[in-house]
């Protein structure tokens, strides 16, 4: 049963890069903007260790620490910050309703929707007990670590084909875990696989665990699913490649989206499908994912929701 009801003019739901980005230029603007974090304050950074590739932070930032700094500029400017998690929503007619936590009824002007993508894991125990010690989701924000070491990656898509070539650059050999006997990426990235001298690709091999010192990684323990023969491969690195999932699923018939569930946009704008509700960063990019273009793509939605809420007050 709903508890409450309270009407807001800008309603930003997560609180990643873009969500907080959003908020900053929403206050700026008077929008009142209220935040829910989602369950994850701060988002998908809050999870890495260093960030070396956010422009302004010349000696790099550790991801929480960021996402703090960005916490603390959204409430400088008067953005209401408030824990919970959109559980449901209504956007049949405006002002759009956002469900909280199941029992808290918002209705809001403008709804921008930041809720981010999640990486899909193995589920290994070891993977999450070296998480940031070894084992990361993201080549490119944490590849340079293991510059001139020997590394895994797994899967077999066109980011597991991209993020590969890219580590290829910065590593002495890049070993390719593919649990079929063919890749799914795109042929033009799967060609670009095989030029690379130093990416060996392992068909039918699913990786068992993670090895470590208890420390940090030092292998992978993997088994080829045709002859069940075990083997370990000696990394320092274990890169999971092998999708995101995007925090789309509450939108589900009121949204247009792709057949993975990322957020579909009026071309060159952050405008969905439904007048007042717009959507930044990962939840509807799942090209780019990375934090500076989830900020960018957070100032867009705010600029586009303060546009919306100026010419809808001028035709009232
Ligand atoms: P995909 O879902 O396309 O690929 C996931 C890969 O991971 C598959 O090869 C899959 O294997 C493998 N996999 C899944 N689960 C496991 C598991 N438990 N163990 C081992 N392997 C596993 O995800 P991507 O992130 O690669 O791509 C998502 C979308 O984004 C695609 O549409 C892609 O084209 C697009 N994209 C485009 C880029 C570009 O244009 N530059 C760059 C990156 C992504 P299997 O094949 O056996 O199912």
């Amino acid at each position: 049963m709903n508890k409450e009801t309270e009407h807001v003019k800008c309603l930003i739901i997560g609180s990643g890069p873009a969500g907080y980005t959003a908020a900053i230029y929403a206050a700026r603007a008077d929008l009142k903007p209220v935040l829910y974090t989602g369950i994850v304050p701060g988002g998908q950074l809050t999870q890495t260790t260093e960030v070396e590739n956010f422009p302004g932070y010349p000696k790099g930032i550790l991801g929480p620490e960021m996402m703090e700094e960005f916490r603390q500029q959204a409430e400088r400017f008067g953005t209401d910050i408030r824990f919970g998690y959109a559980t449901s929503v209504d956007f049949s007619e405006s002002p759009h309703k956002v469900i909280i936590d199941e029992n808290v009824t918002l209705t809001a002007d403008a709804v921008i929707i930041a809720t981010g993508a999640s990486a899909k894991w193995l589920g290994l125990e070891s993977e999450q007990k070296y998480n940031g010690f070894g084992v990361s989701a993201c080549a490119v924000c944490d590849g340079f670590f293991f510059k001139g070491q020997e590394v895994a990656i797994v899967g077999a898509g066109d980011t597991a084909a991209e993020e590969a070539t890219y580590l290829a650059k910065l590593c002495s050999m890049v070993h390719m875990l593919v649990r079929r006997d063919v890749f799914r990426a795109s042929k033009a990235m799967e060609a670009r696989v095989f030029n690379t001298a130093n990416i060996e690709v392992h068909y039918n091999t699913e990786t068992k665990e993670i090895v470590g010192d208890g420390q940090n990684v030092t292998g992978v323990k993997v088994i080829n699913n045709r002859t069940q023969v075990e083997s370990v491969i000696n990394v320092t690195g274990f890169f999971v490649a092998i999708g995101h999932k995007p925090n789309t699923d509450i939108f589900k018939g009121w949204l247009d989206m792709d057949d993975t569930g990322y957020l579909i946009t009026k071309p060159g704008s952050t405008h969905t499908n439904v007048d007042g509700v717009f959507v930044c960063g990962d939840a509807q990019d799942k090209v780019y994912r990375q934090a500076v273009t989830a900020a960018g793509t957070g100032c867009m939605a705010a600029l586009d929701a303060e546009r919306y809420l100026a010419e809808r007050e001028y035709r009232v």
